[in-house]
């Protein structure tokens, strides 16, 4: 969310707005001249508080005439040894190393061994794996320290703090039993490899197969944002870049995750590729991060449907959180916008969820607004591209923190009796083009100044 107020919003802070003409008018003037003269340069390119004006020099001064191009060698960090000589850095750095060592035997504040492993969390690899890295972590034995111990509330709430930083937006934890939630790991994973618990104390991998101890009975599920600005571009390549660069920052995720478990004692069983090891909304649902939809994905509260889930197994003990009931799923019966939008017809009509799957591509045992996936895959050659229309029409992807927004999805919490109302509205309010088209200009896009990644990091967070 940009932060900083434009000058209209500032006058207005000030009360120097709406004072009238005549003797009023000459007030906010003299207050906006104190700022410089200025004030109402036209600032481009780059959406700045309205008091940064554009000069022609930078504030450092530069004699051009004087200066070299620079050779990098001679940087502190890399001409460090010819500038303090090898015995010294040899110094420095066995110094360092005991240090470190001595701190976190200490367990000294920001040098504990969950501090060092979230700082050494390796994230420079690409793809993702199941098995951690084999090597390149400090592991509490390498550092000469017991392994992180925490009650379950503890360590749910610290795998949060660090996913947060690696830059998931929800998280929540799942327990695996045997009758219930292991079902909801994969039997095979997408590169044909059998998923299968064992008793073994670690696991392992082979030819044909991957192998999750029963002590690993804690799942981790998170959620990373895509933009909508960028997907309501869709069926294009541009909407479905925002997808791509979902599961990009995942990879960087799940390897800060996986190696950070490891710096701190633990296993770490992650995705081997796109959507391995389990099913995503489901995981995403168990673990409170939202509801299933009628587009048969999860729909966050925070995002809407602008999520991809993830997950990964672990021993670390980790308290379960809960699933929600935020009047998603009841908004569907009455809303089907995903539906009438969806140029493939793969998406049900029917008022309510069903029992009965639509083929084999569905997993039965809950219900759900099963869909085609067929249609809707034949559709994705058909336009070059992945689709995810559907996502961009919801209504819950609409990017409104305005009170108003906030007090419809309150009402929908608590009420189904406005929802009909509410899609209307909301088709009325954000809707533009016929079914099938992309809803915003592909070309207007380039012009806007997103925030990075094209989505708000604060939204749906306190403590920012
Ligand atoms: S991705 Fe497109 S084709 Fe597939 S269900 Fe959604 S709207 Fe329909
Ligand atoms: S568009 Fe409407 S029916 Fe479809 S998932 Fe979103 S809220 Fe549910």
């Amino acid at each position: 969310m940009p932060n900083h107020l434009s000058r209209r919003e500032f006058l207005k802070d000030m009360g120097l707005l709406g004072v009238g003409v005549g003797a009023g008018v000459a007030a906010p003037l003299g207050a906006v001249e104190a700022f410089g003269e200025d004030w109402n340069d036209k600032i481009t390119l780059i959406d700045r508080p309205w008091w940064v004006k554009e000069v022609d020099q930078p504030t450092t001064e530069i004699n051009w005439e004087g200066m070299q191009r620079f050779n990098e060698r001679n940087t502190a960090r890399r001409g460090f040894p010819k500038y303090v000589g090898d015995d010294e850095v040899k110094r420095l750095s066995d110094m360092q190393a005991a240090n470190v060592k001595k701190f976190v035997a200490e367990n000294k504040p920001g040098y504990s061994l969950r501090d060092m492993a979230l700082y050494n969390a390796d994230s420079m690899v690409p793809g993702t794996t199941f098995l951690p890295p084999a090597e390149g972590i400090l592991t509490p034995e390498d550092r000469g320290v017991s392994r992180w111990e925490g009650t379950p509330e503890e360590n749910s709430t610290m795998i949060r703090a660090a996913m947060r930083s690696f830059g998931a937006a929800t998280v929540g934890f799942v327990e695996l039993y045997p009758e219930t939630t292991e079902k909801l790991i994969y039997s095979i994973d997408p590169d044909g490899k059998e998923l299968v618990f064992t008793d073994d104390e670690q696991p392992s991998e082979t030819e044909t197969s991957r192998f999750i101890p029963r002590k690993a009975r804690w799942v981790i599920v998170w959620t990373v944002q895509m933009s909508q600005e960028t997907l309501t571009r869709a069926p294009t390549p541009l909407g479905a870049m925002t997808t791509a660069m979902a599961y990009d920052r995942n990879n960087f995720i799940t390897h800060r995750l996986q190696s950070f478990l490891k710096g701190i004692g633990y296993i770490g069983l992650g995705e081997q590729g796109i959507n391995a090891l389990g099913i995503a909304p489901a995981f995403g649902a168990m673990a409170g991060l939202g509801e299933v939809g009628r587009i048969n994905r999860l729909i966050t509260p925070e995002y809407g449907p602008m999520v991809r889930v993830f997950k990964m197994v672990t021993d670390l003990p980790l308290a379960p959180t809960k699933p929600i009931d935020a009047g998603i799923l009841n908004f569907c019966k009455a809303c089907k916008t995903c539906a009438e939008y969806c140029p493939s017809g793969a998406l049900s009509f029917d008022t309510e969820p069903s029992w009965d799957v639509k083929g084999d591509w569905n997993n039965p045992g809950h219900k759900a607004w099963f869909e085609n996936s067929i249609a809707c895959r034949s559709y994705w050659y058909e336009v070059g591209t992945n689709c995810g229309i559907c996502f961009s029409v919801c209504p819950f992807s609409q990017k409104d923190k305005a009170f108003i927004h906030q007090m419809v999805q309150a009402t929908v919490a608590t009420t189904p009796l406005f929802n009909g109302f509410f899609t209307d509205m909301s088709r009325l309010s954000y809707l533009s083009k016929p079914a099938g088209e992309p809803q915003k200009d592909t070309e207007e896009w380039w012009n806007l100044d997103l925030p990075e990644m094209g989505f708000e990091t604060s939204r749906g967070h306190k403590d920012v």
